[in-house]
């Protein structure tokens, strides 16, 4: 959290259940997490960033003496087993951040997993291996939803950025046990939901990243609570070319460019201000050491691509984000991953991480572009853990995974 800025009355979003509702001492938790962390070819784990979001969760349990079964799913197997997508080096790095051992089981359901689970004592912690190692995670299998149920007493979910999945662990489960949100989810829904439904205002929101038809959901949810609209990014070309530019080989997708020219009207018909790149990091090819350039959005020639925005973009938009409040941003504002294009997305990081604002940043390409500004994560508000859920939840649509679980009244 930043220090300079409380986080506002943020208004209870979550009508569900919460682990803090529950009562789990000596009860089996079965938590899902999101453990689909990167990991480098010597399985490595090379961003740690959405187990140490999850810790409150697990020590909050081993604190109330529950015992305490973690799962998750990671990378893509198909439904086969492949120690390429173990879930064995997040057990060695949830031991060192818990400081406390974590039995690691080879499998998520079945006979030897049972046992294990049944001699565990109050506050252990036990590791089940990939879901995904099952393809019944995936279909949303019953059988599977109710093994995985009869591990535990209660069901747990702060897996954010897997609860926009109609999957086993996430949505199937919660038929067979009383289930809650645990911290992780509840903030990201705080900050998501909340945040953005009553911003303090002004409440500006910067969109960026490749495809417009990725973020045009979020800025239809976004038109009615906005006070500022910043576009970069590949994005921001449809809507250029849309006004009548000619933006050379720059990223456009035709089909969009009614789309964004009737979503544009209404929202400067509503008073919100709107802004777009006046100038470009341009180049032939998307390529390290491509010889680029910088000029005026007028003046992409045929045959370049803009790939960042420019100078006089970066102190547009900063000036635009000056007087804000709140902050959301989704979308780096140029191909960040190439030193020649990334200037600009690095500027809007700081000048976002210097606000005096409440600052939240999207999941996905933007938390990575946020680390290799240089920023501090601290020096944001808050951070979304997911990529898919947060863009879910910015549309203003509601998650399979959060609308599965009990209802806070059912309870009372
Ligand atoms: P998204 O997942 O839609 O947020 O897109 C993120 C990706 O957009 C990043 O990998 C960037 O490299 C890419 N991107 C950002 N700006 C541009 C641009 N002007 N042209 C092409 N790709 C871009």
């Amino acid at each position: 959290m930043k220090n300079n800025v409380s986080p506002m009355e943020i208004k209870g979003v979550l009508n569900k259940l919460t682990i803090a509702d529950l009562d789990i001492k000596g009860k089996r938790l079965f938590i899902r997490a999101d453990f689909n962390v990167p990991l480098d070819d010597d399985l490595n784990i090379t961003d740690d960033r959405r187990i140490r979001s999850t810790l409150p969760t697990i020590n909050y349990a081993i604190d109330e003496g529950a015992k305490v079964i973690l799962s998750s799913h990671l990378g893509r197997p198909k439904g086969k087993v492949n120690p390429r997508y173990s879930l064995a080096p997040i057990a060695k790095r949830l031991q060192r951040l818990l400081k406390k051992e974590v039995t690691f089981l080879p499998d998520c359901i079945g006979q030897q997993v049972e046992k294990a689970v049944k001699e565990m004592k109050d506050g252990d912690v036990a590791l089940l291996e990939n879901l995904r190692f099952h393809i019944e995670e995936e279909t949303n299998d019953e059988g599977f939803s109710r093994a995985l149920s009869g591990l535990a007493d209660y069901y747990i979910n702060d897996a954010f950025g897997a609860s926009h999945r109609v999957h086993a662990s996430i949505v199937g489960i919660t038929k067979f046990l009383p289930s809650a949100a645990g911290f992780l989810l509840k903030k990201e829904i705080e900050y998501l939901q909340g945040v953005v439904n009553s911003p303090v205002r002004p409440f500006v929101a910067l969109l960026g990243g490749a495809k417009v038809s990725g973020k045009i959901g979020v800025l239809g949810n976004l038109e009615s609570k906005v006070d500022k609209v910043i576009i970069g990014g590949g994005m921001a070309y449809t809507f250029l070319k849309a006004s009548g530019y000619s933006v050379g080989d720059s990223l456009v997708e035709d089909e969009m460019l009614d789309s964004v020219n009737n979503i544009r009207e209404r929202i400067i018909s509503k008073g919100i201000k709107f802004y777009l790149p006046v100038d470009c990091v341009i180049a032939q090819s998307i390529e390290p050491g491509a010889e680029s350039k910088i000029v005026p959005v007028q003046e992409i020639p045929n045959g370049w691509k803009a790939l960042d925005i420019g100078p006089a973009s970066v102190r547009l938009f900063i000036e635009a984000l000056s007087n804000a409040k709140t902050i959301l941003w989704n979308g780096p504002m140029g191909v960040f991953e190439i030193d020649a294009f990334s200037r600009g997305t690095f500027a809007i990081a700081h000048a976002i991480a210097d606000a005096y604002a409440l600052t939240i940043v999207g999941g996905g390409d933007t938390d990575l572009a946020v680390t290799r500004a240089g920023v501090s994560p601290e020096s944001i508000s808050f951070i979304s853990t997911g990529g898919g859920a947060s863009l879910q939840l910015l549309e203003g649509k509601e998650l399979p995974g959060i609308a599965a679980l009990t209802d806070k009244r059912l309870k009372d």
